[in-house]
């Protein structure tokens, strides 16, 4: 898919009012029964990339090559206004002007959302809880930055979040005050990075994926609440690596 398609794809689904339209728009999808993550590439044409992709996330990050990768730079403000239960996961949607910088450019914060449990895994390990900050740069070109979450102490801006969050698929609603997602990140930013897609349809590739090692923490009812919502596990499973290496 062109980037830009891409990117209105990403925003498209962000904003959408309500899973009726979504569906309008594109094949219906989900995480159980016969439009689980093992069909989504046969869903539709325009899926095809998740059946047949060679550089497909999630991974099971093992085997990184030593690279000493600065520790990631993040440019984070508060602008986190709205959230959305869009029937796949819950979803803070950011305004402009938070950035981190990969490569020498800009990636501006446009939404982050949950998995619950992680979809990626970290030397084989799964985790009950990964957070996803979706980037864009000027072209189009996406950057995900992954945070996992070990059980433990209740996470204060989860707290924020769950009690605001809708209930109902489709529903979108201001939060009180705006939230800051720098409030959600370990202080140590080291990370592994690799080549990686959107992990939900049309799970486009070219999507530069960095996972921050240093786990944070949410408690058990916090982790409970949101999968309770959701009603079942909205992880994809993880794909082949490949030919793909992770440098750290
Ligand atoms: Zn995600």
């Amino acid at each position: 898919m062109h980037q830009l398609t891409k990117l209105a794809f990403v925003l498209s689904c962000a904003l959408s009012v309500t899973p009726v339209l979504a569906e309008e728009q594109h094949a219906h999808w989900g995480y159980e029964g016969d439009v689980a993550p093992a069909n989504w590439g046969k869903l539709s044409d325009e899926y095809a990339v998740c059946g047949n992709g060679k550089n497909q996330s999630p991974v099971d990050i093992h085997s990184a090559v030593k690279a000493r990768l600065a520790p990631l730079a993040t440019a984070y403000q508060a602008g986190g206004d709205q959230i959305l239960n869009n029937g796949h996961t819950i979803q803070v949607i950011y305004e402009a002007g938070s950035h981190i910088s990969i490569d020498g450019a800009a990636f501006t914060l446009k939404q982050f959302h949950f998995h619950a449990p992680s979809e990626n895994l970290i030397a084989g390990r799964s985790y009950p809880l990964e957070v996803h900050l979706v980037h864009a740069d000027e072209a189009g070109n996406l950057a995900v930055v992954a945070l996992m979450f070990n059980e433990g102490k209740a996470n204060p801006l989860l707290q924020t979040l769950w009690a605001q969050m809708p209930a109902k698929a489709g529903d979108k609603v201001a939060l009180n005050k705006s939230v800051n997602v720098a409030d959600l990140l370990p202080k140590d930013k080291h990370y592994y990075r690799f080549a990686g897609s959107l992990t939900t349809p049309p799970c486009s590739e070219g999507v530069r994926w960095l996972v921050l090692k240093k786990p944070m923490t949410a408690s058990k009812q916090q982790i409970e609440q949101f999968a309770k919502l959701m009603g079942h596990p909205n992880n994809r499973p993880v794909q082949t690596l490949g030919a793909r290496q992770i440098v750290e």
